[in-house]
């Protein structure tokens, strides 16, 4: 079957009520376009456990907290329908933001504590952006599994708690993380690296490496960890950290002290590009 891309809400509703007549179950994977390797496993992951794959490609602006990323963010929806095609995908939703917000948006969802530490933090708005338009797309599509990358797991913690609060039938799928080859997480933004910026933002795994290795050898003063993964980071000038910490990985809450699972995530600026990580760290005891 060949990839159909629609713009337009009631046209998709129409496709997906006749796929849901059929049997067909219904995955769902909202990206922000400009697909790489990490989309391509969420969506090959979508493929294996659902019958229909509606991919959203929507550079959603009410998530954006600077208008200079909302304008640079790419947008090359061509290559990115082929992207979709070559994976089998059913369906691509890409709608203008008119089709979205027809009007000024007065709804909003707020997902209290879980969005309150790391990005949470510096970028104001943004996760009940992320949310709007999760629930947005989840009512729009009303698919059985939603596929979301674990790059972004503060994202992934907002949306499985609004999913439970709010009772929305529908089955969160965190997938994890890839990375190139020396360890950077793939994303959208990594082509704003100058070839210099391109070489020292594997530093940002590293530390967190270096994080994740101190608590799996007995580490639990997480001031002491958070510390050694900044002594890293700070040897290369042209990182600037915006937040290192080290969270429960349920409500996202910064630990006194780890005695179970942690995950530790870090945001970093190269130059004028903003980078994200995290790992999840089991301590010496649960091992
Ligand atoms: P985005 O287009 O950046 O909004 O991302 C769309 C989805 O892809 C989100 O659920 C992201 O967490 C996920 N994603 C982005 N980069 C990666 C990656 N390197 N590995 C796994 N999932 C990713």
């Amino acid at each position: 079957m060949s990839l159909r891309v629609v713009s337009a809400i009631s046209e998709l509703r129409e496709a997906l009520m006749a796929a849901r007549r059929s049997g067909a179950s219904i995955g769902l994977v909202p990206t922000m376009g400009a697909l790489h390797a990490g989309h391509g496993r969420l969506i090959e992951q979508a493929c294996q456990e659902t019958d229909w794959v509606v991919v959203s490609i929507f550079v959603n602006p009410i998530q954006f907290d600077r208008e200079d990323d909302y304008t640079r963010y790419p947008r090359p929806l061509t290559g990115d329908l082929e992207f979709c095609e070559a994976r089998g995908v059913e369906m691509v939703f890409a709608p203008e933001a008119g089709e979205m917000y027809p009007e000024p948006q007065r709804t909003f969802v707020e997902v209290r504590g879980v969005a309150e530490h790391l990005c949470g933090r510096f970028r104001p708005g943004h996760f009940q952006g992320v949310a709007t338009v999760v629930l947005k797309l989840v009512n729009i599509v009303q698919p059985d599994r939603a596929y979301f990358g674990e790059k972004d797991a503060q994202q992934v913690a907002v949306i499985r708690r609004m999913v439970r609060d709010l009772n929305l039938p529908v089955r969160i799928v965190a997938v994890p993380t890839v990375r190139e080859a020396d360890g950077l997480a793939l994303s959208s933004r990594n082509q704003h690296l100058s070839a210099e910026e391109r070489r020292v933002a594997p530093a940002l795994y590293q530390a967190l490496q270096l994080a994740a290795q101190r608590i799996a050898s007995g580490a639990d003063d997480p001031a002491e960890v958070k510390r050694a993964a900044r002594a890293l980071l700070d040897q290369h000038p042209e990182v600037r950290v915006e937040y290192l910490e080290i969270v429960d990985p349920d409500e996202m809450q910064p630990v006194a002290q780890i005695t179970g699972p942690v995950r530790v995530a870090a945001a970093v600026w190269i130059g004028s590009t903003r980078l994200i990580d995290n790992v999840l760290c089991q301590p010496a005891s649960l091992r």
